[in-house]
């Protein structure tokens, strides 16, 4: 091994060889030039910190704003936004190994958290420490979301509507829940544009107005794919945003089918019998109460065949079974005037049944299938 001596570049003084593996170290590119111990910690700065924080916070939902756009931080409190927006701004010196800190927030006034930050860590084999304080300024705001939010800003509407009557319960209670899990779902991929600005009931149905017209189009989907109708959207120019880009808002108009599963309607020019129906999506389809075969619209009547209602599953009321006749036919006791009837048996039909539901209209009086344990 060769005596070789290096010397310090500033001073002058010996220092040791420096090993092969320090000098290549990409991590600490001005290595090159090795100071002795005690000009390196004349320039030592352990931790590099800001004078003063400031961050933005939005006072009605806690995101904050990072960059140039506001991220919700998920933080409990102004203390927990004030610890990490200090974490992210303090760097320490890449040379210290074991580097352990702690932060000790103190609140000076409802705005402004003094951060105690305490470091600790080893450098050339000699411990150091520090400690610095930050300032954190908080600057309560109203970030984009909860601004537009609060102008009940909405993109586009939903209306639900339904043909020839107006949409059941069922179907504008399930249209607020397809609102609420599209926004939900969107809200967890981290999109903050989307919410629900207001719903609201109409005399012939619903209206839902949301931040975006993504929104409104997967409502509406959503709203065919699970109850059959149309949608048709219409784009109305509202106004111009900041870089002179047209703004449409879009209606989105949900057409339910005009009958619904559950009801009976008897069909214009068709002697087969009144049909229960069973779907509405695409044809209509169901099965007719006299034999319980099966019917489907042809695909030009779709889902709105030529017919009229005569009500529907839950309008049944039980009526005592007096005799089967044959294949075709059973006899029971009307359910208004007690006398023996003889009426088509369908095929539904349970022979040992006592009871069975009737459904009396203008049509007459149908047994229609037993669903109540179902
Ligand atoms: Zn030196
Ligand atoms: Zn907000």
């Amino acid at each position: 091994m060769s005596e070789s001596r290096a010397f310090c570049p500033r001073c002058g003084d010996a220092v040791p060889e420096r090993s092969a593996s320090d000098a290549n170290d990409p991590l600490r590119p001005g290595a090159e030039v090795e100071l002795c111990d005690s000009c390196y910690f004349e320039d030592f700065d352990f931790v590099d910190a800001p004078d003063r924080i400031d961050v933005r916070v939005c006072s009605r939902c806690g995101a904050v704003y990072r960059g140039n756009r506001w991220v919700d931080v998920g933080a409990e409190d102004y203390t927990d936004i004030a610890i990490e927006e200090v974490s992210e701004a303090l760097a320490v010196h890449v040379d210290v190994e074991d580097v352990a800190w702690q932060i000790d927030p103190e609140q000076v006034d409802q705005n402004t958290i003094r951060m105690h930050c305490f470091f600790t860590g080893v450098v050339r084999g000699t411990p150091v420490e520090e400690q610095v304080t930050v300032p954190v300024k908080i600057a309560r705001q109203t970030c984009t979301r909860c601004g537009r939010i609060a102008g009940d800003y909405y993109a586009s509407i939903v209306q639900i509507r339904a043909e020839d009557r107006t949409p059941t319960t069922e179907e504008t209670e399930r249209a607020k829940e397809i609102a609420n899990q599209i926004v939900e779902d969107m809200e967890a991929t981290g999109d903050r544009n989307a919410f629900v600005t207001e719903v609201g009931e109409t005399d012939d149905g619903l209206n839902i107005k949301v931040s975006t017209n993504k929104i409104g189009k997967k409502i509406s989907n959503k709203m065919l794919e699970e109850f059959g109708g149309t949608v048709n959207d219409a784009e109305t120019l509202v106004t111009e945003d900041e870089d002179g880009n047209e703004v449409y808002r879009v209606t989105f108009a949900v057409r339910l089918p005009p009958y619904t599963p559950g009801d009976v309607i008897e069909l214009a020019d068709d002697d087969g019998g009144p049909v229960l129906v069973r779907s509405a999506r695409g044809n209509l389809k169901g099965v007719r109460v006299t034999t319980g075969e099966r019917y489907e619209a042809s695909y030009e009547e779709g889902n709105s065949p030529d017919a009229r209602r005569l009500g529907d599953l839950e309008d049944a009321v039980e009526a005592t079974v007096v005799t089967v006749e044959d294949d075709n036919a059973v006899q029971i006791l009307d359910p208004e005037t007690f006398r023996a009837k003889t009426v088509s048996r369908p095929d539904y039909f349970d022979p040992e049944a006592e009871t069975v539901p009737v459904l009396k209209s203008r049509a007459g009086l149908h047994v229609l299938p037993d669903e109540s344990d179902d």
